[in-house]
């Protein structure tokens, strides 16, 4: 059985600016093979067992050489791997992409592209730069930056000649030289130039200037690699079309420990804020299973006048095997449904049936004050829940009435190999991160293991509650802020306070 190589093109930094047809090529993949400039993000869609090479720069500045990477693909797809390389941008724009499609056509591999967003366009975009505009530029010219040899010319009469927008790639180490050259064939000092650093990700920062002083700007305002340089008019579009500085929490970076069934929702909110969101799972749910107990108690679920759920997963665990039993919602009709807090009450919303009871506050001291003033000693509760749950609310309810609680899943440490995470969080400046459970918080200390501590001392600890800040305070921990309304929107609420 032959592999098979998708050269596919990440886009610009932006995770969801990916294609439709790459996404699927990541998620189908058995390996993937990425480069600095790819947003790990993309990552998190791999299938369990994605094997990961990483072939950019190392911290200590060594990266694989072409003729590596083109033998990495050739051994991998060999050995009857669905390989994915994953580049940049687009991977024929300066991506070496072609290169690495003609050492596997001559060694006989099957090979595909998937086209990608190219930063020489959309990186200009998300600055508030089109680079055509009607009266403006009738043209674009994407062009290297990356002047290896003094003595290779660049034809800088013809460059100067054209009217259109320049981009030049790969270029800030040799912006002095550029716009020297433009000027002396002849470009007004006076054309607009824009610099824009790390565009579509929330850490793009954009300088404006002219031909004449914007290397003293460059300088001045240290403008490192990955960089795009647009000469020309167009740059003064900005004043109206540069909509991706307003977002609120651009430049946070913020990491998510929660685990991966949950991740999707805040995430998404997150970075349509601006936020750059690191997902680290550290927890995974586990099914009992089989559960005897809790497939004895659907089928008498009748005995019940309430359930109450403290967990969204508990929600799904509970439903999942309830309709896998071949029952539907009308067996639940004379049923009322209890949800510790607003999520969960979400989560017994999206399987049709309306929830009769959730607390002020979203902790079970609550939900036993406020229930206990509604429930009387006939009534019969079921709570399915955590393996390892706090005792606290089945005694409190017990005095009451009937209480049952079923074990439906236990939360497990995450298994998935995250080192790469860890690894960027290393590198990040006081990032926040977040903590959901007291779980999230013990897991992630063994999961980031030696670096554990020096991530958490220059990290803002954000907690979702009470119960979460005792935990993270009795291992020796300052939090930074935990939230008012003990979910992830309360969270959310807590960041957008810090602007
Ligand atoms: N194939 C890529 C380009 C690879 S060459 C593409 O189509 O975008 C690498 C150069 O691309 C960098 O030196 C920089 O000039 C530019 N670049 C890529 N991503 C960038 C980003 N997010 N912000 C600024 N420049 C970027």
């Amino acid at each position: 059985m032959k592999g098979k190589v998708y050269l596919v093109g990440a886009g610009p930094g932006d995770p969801d600016l990916i294609t439709v047809k790459g996404l699927e090529c990541i998620r189908k993949a058995d390996v993937i093979v990425y480069d600095r400039l790819v947003n790990p993000a993309l990552l998190e869609e791999r299938k369990a067992k994605c094997k990961l090479i990483y072939v950019g720069k190392s911290p200590k500045g060594h990266a694989k050489s072409q003729e590596e990477i083109n033998e990495i693909l050739y051994q991998e797809a060999k050995a009857g791997n669905y390989v994915v390389r994953l580049k940049g941008g687009d991977p024929y724009v300066f991506g070496r992409g072609g290169e690495e499609g003609e050492y596997l056509y001559n060694r006989n591999i099957p090979f595909e592209v998937v086209p990608g967003i190219t930063s020489a366009i959309a990186g200009l975009a998300y600055a508030g730069i089109p680079i055509t505009h009607r009266g403006i530029a009738r043209s674009f010219h994407v062009i290297t930056g990356h002047l290896k040899d003094e003595n290779e010319e660049v034809d800088w009469k013809t460059l100067t000649a054209l009217e259109g927008t320049m981009v030049f790639l790969m270029g800030v180490s040799n912006l002095k030289k550029i716009t020297e050259n433009l000027m002396a064939h002849g470009k007004d000092p006076n054309t607009p130039v824009a610099i824009i650093n790390w565009a579509t990700t929330p850490r793009q920062k954009t300088i404006e200037g002219s031909l004449a002083n914007i290397y003293e700007k460059a300088l001045k305002e240290n403008i490192k690699s990955p960089s795009l340089i647009v000469i020309g008019h167009v740059v003064n579009l900005r004043v109206s079309l540069d909509f991706y500085s307003q977002k609120p929490l651009l430049g946070r970076n913020i990491v998510i420990t929660t685990g991966i069934s949950q991740r999707r929702d805040i995430i998404n909110k997150l970075r349509a804020l601006g936020a750059n969101a690191i997902s680290l799972p550290t927890i995974e749910i586990k099914e009992i299973k089989p559960n005897y107990e809790l497939d004895k108690t659907i089928e008498n679920i009748h005995k019940y006048t309430y359930i109450v759920f403290t967990s969204i997963n508990g929600v799904n665990v509970f439903f999942k095997r309830f309709f896998e039993l071949g029952h539907d919602v009308r067996k639940l009709a004379n049923i009322k449904f209890a949800a510790i807090g607003s999520s969960t009450a979400e989560a017994i919303n999206k399987y049709g049936l309306r929830v009769d009871f959730v607390p002020r506050e979203y902790v079970g001291e609550s939900l036993v004050d406020e229930l206990k003033a509604v429930i009387s000693k006939d009534d019969s509760i079921l709570i399915p829940r955590a393996k390892k749950a706090r005792p606290f609310i089945v005694e409190e309810l017990s005095k009451i009435c009937r209480v049952e609680e079923i074990k439906t899943y236990e939360t497990i440490k995450s298994r998935e190999d995250n080192q790469y995470i860890i690894d960027t969080l290393k590198e990040l400046d006081y990032p926040y991160i977040l903590f959901s459970s007291p779980s999230t918080f013990i897991n992630f200390k063994e999961i980031a293991g030696k670096d554990a501590d020096d991530i958490l001392k220059k990290s803002k600890i954000i907690s979702i509650g009470p119960i979460t800040t005792k935990t993270i305070e009795a291992e020796g921990y300052t939090i930074y802020k935990q939230a008012k309304k003990y979910n992830f929107d309360g969270i959310i609420e807590i960041l957008l306070e810090e602007r």
